[in-house]
């Protein structure tokens, strides 16, 4: 029976990877992940020398097929995204998915876990997380108003990502709609510059405006 690694990679720090993702990666016999480049970096930083395969949110059928034609061969596989946790806000929980559907019993699928923004943001963040709604990135338009919305009405901790490009646009929507909740904002975890906001969401803003604000974010909102 062909296998399936979903494998985890590092958010930022290349020491974050798992031995187990590094021997599995060396052991498949293709990598199918997001971007090529990105992953190209990886393999070569641990002297993995896999083909690659590009599974991305543009992909259609003829690359689920081709990938299907694999595992059909008893080609063994591995998924990785370009960062952290394939399926979580990512392309590859469609492929999963897909690949499900079409093999049921007929293919293994095994999890190689390690790092995901998600998990990592919650552990520094010092806020209940026994119970928590993720809602991956904000709608860009239509959905928006209700997104936010939802996040105001939730009592329990919520956590979403969000773009370099977005997070001002983001932080004033949630100073507008909740200006009292407190957030812990993290940008660029487990990079060099690694910062974790703390405070209401004008707060950050101001925060962030003294700085240069690129990166990538993750923005866990507290429960009231
Ligand atoms: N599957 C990934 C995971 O396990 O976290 C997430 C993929 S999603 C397409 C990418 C988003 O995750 C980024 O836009 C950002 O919001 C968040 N993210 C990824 N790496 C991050 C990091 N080092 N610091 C903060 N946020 C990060």
């Amino acid at each position: 029976m062909p296998t399936l690694f979903i494998i985890a990679t590092p958010i930022g720090n290349l020491s974050d990877v798992s031995e187990r993702a590094k021997t599995t990666l060396a052991s498949v016999d293709a990598v199918l992940c997001e971007d090529t480049r990105v992953t190209a970096k990886l393999l070569s930083a641990f002297a993995i020398s896999v083909p690659t395969i590009s599974y991305h949110q543009h992909s259609g059928e003829a690359k689920t097929s081709k990938i299907v034609d694999l595992l059909e061969g008893g080609k063994n596989l591995a998924l990785v995204t370009d960062a952290g946790t394939p399926g979580i806000s990512d392309p590859g929980g469609r492929l999963i998915e897909e690949l499900v559907r079409h093999f049921g019993e007929r293919l293994t699928v095994t999890p190689i876990p390690g790092p995901c923004a998600l998990a990592t943001a919650l552990s520094v963040a010092g806020v209940p997380a026994d119970e928590f709604l993720f809602l991956g990135f904000p709608p860009h338009k239509k959905g928006r108003q209700s997104f936010f919305e939802r996040i105001r009405l939730t009592p329990c901790t919520v956590v979403f990502y969000e773009s370099t490009h977005r997070i001002l646009k983001t932080l004033g929507e949630l100073t507008s709609r909740m200006p009292e909740r407190p957030l812990v904002v993290c940008r660029e975890l487990t990079k060099l510059y690694e910062t974790i906001y703390r405070g209401s969401a004008a707060q950050v803003t101001e925060q962030l405006n003294s700085t240069s604000i690129k990166g990538e974010f993750v923005i866990v909102v507290a429960p009231l």
